[in-house]
């Protein structure tokens, strides 16, 4: 089967003092309209709720912002390509519908000095041969195409990390040919709350110690750059080191994350990991922080467009199943079960239960049971009350 995958690679840039100077413009007029748009979408909803339209969509804004360059007093906000002000409008809206519908934190407002980007949806282009980007209202910028680009280029966007790197991430479609993997295993895997994840095959994963240690420098960086006087030189040498720890944290993690989600992907033929885009799990503020510290969310992407490559079945299981409460070998539920226990003895069967390697366990048999009656085949999604009763119904088959 051929299928269009997106792809996305990414380069370092090396843009001259003055570029650097109308890309800092660029980022910034990016961020205000995020912000700006956050905000009135904030307002609308507390002063129209219940009402019939209470709230924006991404065309309102568009609208709004289109006449907010009119007004004399926003009049810079012309100074960037205004197709890259509607990207920051579509990742605000793309927020919202993350945390409505896949139980993602509420938008927050951005932070300058955060790691800051801006997109270019169209008019962009790159010369492999003199190794120069092009975009809108700027002069070609340099950059190091350390691998070839693939597919046909859709989207770019450009971004500058505290430490002050610049990078490009150009969004390509590959059109390929996949054959469904038919060798390797199937494997479940659980988030773990001490480990990073639990597998069905028993493996508890790790995050390596280099990366423990790198975060518990940080720590004491931050600990060291908060006493430090405001507006000080000591503070300004200060936040560039807490900005190359956290450079140097974000790679560790990547390198992490790709060489395991390349192992998994390339050991199985199918693959079932818990969805924890559900509301429950995020309200648990201890255990969200875990979960997005340990990048889980990047894993998961990761496993899920690697599997789309090689044609490994990849499904996520919906959380709401008792994974954690079930027994793996009788299907007793422990209601009592509480966060803080690690083990339990199931009453029916008697067995000593490991709480990550059981979920890990329901995980694959839940997946398993629910490919069989589905099948393997790429169904449309299905809506969501539909999913629903589909999932208890196959919840009360394993009990
Ligand atoms: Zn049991």
């Amino acid at each position: 089967m051929v299928k269009t995958i997106n792809k996305a690679f990414q380069y370092r840039l090396y843009p001259t003092v003055e570029q650097g100077k109308i890309l800092a413009s660029h980022f910034g007029q990016a961020r205000f309209v995020y912000n700006y748009f956050l905000r009135k979408r904030i307002d609308y909803y507390a002063a129209n709720k219940g009402h019939e339209k209470q709230s924006l969509n991404y065309h309102d804004t568009a609208k709004m912002l289109t006449e907010l360059k009119q007004q004399p007093k926003f009049a810079w906000l012309k100074e960037s390509n205004s197709q890259s002000l509607q990207q920051s409008l579509r990742h605000l809206d793309t927020a919202y519908s993350h945390f409505f519908n896949d139980g993602f934190k509420f938008p927050g407002f951005k932070k300058k000095n955060r790691k800051q980007s801006f997109s270019v949806p169209q008019h962009f282009n790159i010369d492999t041969k003199t190794k120069l980007l092009y975009i809108p209202k700027l002069t070609p910028i340099k950059i190091v195409l350390h691998r070839p680009i693939e597919g046909k280029m859709k989207s770019v966007t450009i971004s500058k990390t505290p430490s002050g790197k610049y990078f490009a991430s150009v969004l390509c479609e590959i059109e390929k040919t996949v054959k469904s993997k038919q060798t390797g295993g199937e494997i479940g895997i659980d988030i773990g709350i001490k480990s990073f994840a639990v597998t069905s095959k028993g493996e508890r994963i790790d995050a390596p110690k280099f990366l423990r240690q790198s975060e518990e420098k940080l720590t004491r960086l931050q600990r060291l750059l908060s006493r430090k006087v405001k507006g000080s030189n000591k503070r300004n040498k200060m936040r560039i080191k807490v900005a190359r720890i956290h450079d140097k944290i974000s790679n560790q993690r990547n390198d992490f994350l790709h060489k395991l989600s390349h192992r998994i992907v390339s050991e199985n033929q199918a693959i079932f990991a818990e969805n924890l885009h559900v509301k429950g799990i995020m309200a648990n503020r201890c255990l969200a922080k875990s979960v997005s510290d340990a990048g889980w969310s990047e894993f998961v992407r990761q496993i899920k467009y690697k599997s789309e490559w090689h044609g490994v079945y990849f499904k996520q299981i919906d959380r709401f199943l008792p994974s954690s409460k079930r027994c793996n070998s009788c299907g007793w539920i422990n209601e009592s079960l509480m966060l803080a226990d690690r083990e339990w003895v199931c009453q029916d069967c008697g067995q000593v239960v490991d709480r990550d390697f059981n979920a890990a366990q329901n995980i694959l048999q839940f997946g398993k049971l629910e490919t069989s009656t589905e099948g393997r085949s790429e169904t449309k999604r299905p809506g969501r009350l539909r999913a629903v009763r589909r999932v208890v119904e196959l919840g009360s088959r394993l009990l």
